[in-house]
């Protein structure tokens, strides 16, 4: 494939530059070859079901049951969804993942409410579709918040619910929150019908990481028993200088993107990869013997190549 024809093929969203920076095999497979997920993984159906809980908070629905709430969701994304016919990849078994997930979605959700500043700002924009031409090339996706605290400062936020917590030096760093704040900015918002032009430079741009909100079990040097993990907020300062200096970085990022030879980046992703079998299947310096043991697991899961 050459650069133009790659070019021709992707669409330049958060979410295939987000896959290409995980792993340019994973980029490739996914949105160059076009082949579909085989499974699902129970974890990022977990994701997509605090998002939901989180938009329905703010939307008329604070005092919500959790745990039915999240039941509904989970069935949701399982059974309704656009990808409902991709079998999903629990981890003990269904029942005992989705009790685990609800019984932290609890802890989680009432602790987002606990905290008075998340009651106290006004929601901006939530899960607003946005586009952004950088250096010719359209950019697009959807961010998860823009709200004005309660001193009026204007704070950008994306939820994380990942196990492991990115430090400040990573948000800083972090690709898609520099997109989305660098769009909040020079981009368009869809309201409705309409593009808008928010024009605004945010005062933080920020991971909200939800696991923060867990209650921890016992006690030990890092807090006591009942309290929550810490603080949700990891919060960076965008400039314009810093939103500048982007343009270049995320036109780099489209350039290797373009070239067509996509390496394996393993990784812990691999864990996690929807695309496994294939890619260990097609990988020289794995054995056959480990390659057939994750074509074994996808039978016993009803699910062969
Ligand atoms: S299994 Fe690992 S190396 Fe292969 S595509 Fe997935 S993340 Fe990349």
């Amino acid at each position: 494939m050459t650069r133009a024809e790659i070019r021709s093929q992707i669409r330049l969203r958060q979410s295939s530059i987000k896959d290409f920076m995980l792993c340019p095999k994973l980029f490739q497979y996914r949105h160059l070859d076009g082949i579909e997920a085989k499974t699902r993984s129970a974890k990022t159906l977990n994701g997509s079901v605090l998002h939901k809980l989180l938009y329905d908070l703010h939307n008329d629905d604070w005092d919500m049951d959790v745990k039915s709430a999240y039941l509904m969701a989970f069935a949701y994304y399982e059974y309704d969804s656009d990808e409902s016919h991709i079998p999903v990849r629990f981890y003990k078994s269904r029942e005992d993942d989705i009790r685990a997930f609800t019984a932290t979605a609890v802890e989680i959700v009432d602790g987002y409410r606990r905290r008075s500043e998340n009651k106290l700002s006004t929601m901006l924009f939530q899960e607003v579709q946005f586009r952004v031409r950088i250096l010719g090339e359209m950019y697009e996706g959807t961010i998860d918040g823009l709200r004005q605290l309660p001193d009026r400062k204007i704070e950008l936020f994306d939820f994380k619910s990942n196990a492991i917590r990115p430090n400040v030096h990573a948000v800083a760093a972090d690709i898609q929150l520099n997109l989305y704040s660098y769009a909040a900015r020079f981009g368009e918002f869809k309201v409705g019908d309409d593009w808008i032009k928010p024009r605004i430079l945010t005062d933080y741009s920020s991971i909200y990481y939800l696991p923060a909100h867990k209650i921890r079990k016992r006690n030990s040097k890092l807090g006591q028993k009942g309290e929550e993990m810490g603080n949700p907020l990891i919060r960076t300062t965008k400039s314009i200088e810093d939103l500048r200096a982007f343009r270049k970085e995320v036109s780099n990022i489209l350039k290797s993107m373009l070239r067509p030879w996509h390496y394996r980046n393993n990784s812990t992703a691999c864990v996690f990869c929807q695309y496994t079998d294939l890619c260990q299947s097609q990988n020289p310096v794995v054995s056959n013997r480990m390659a057939s043991k994750a074509n074994e697991l996808l039978a016993e899961l009803g699910i062969s190549n």
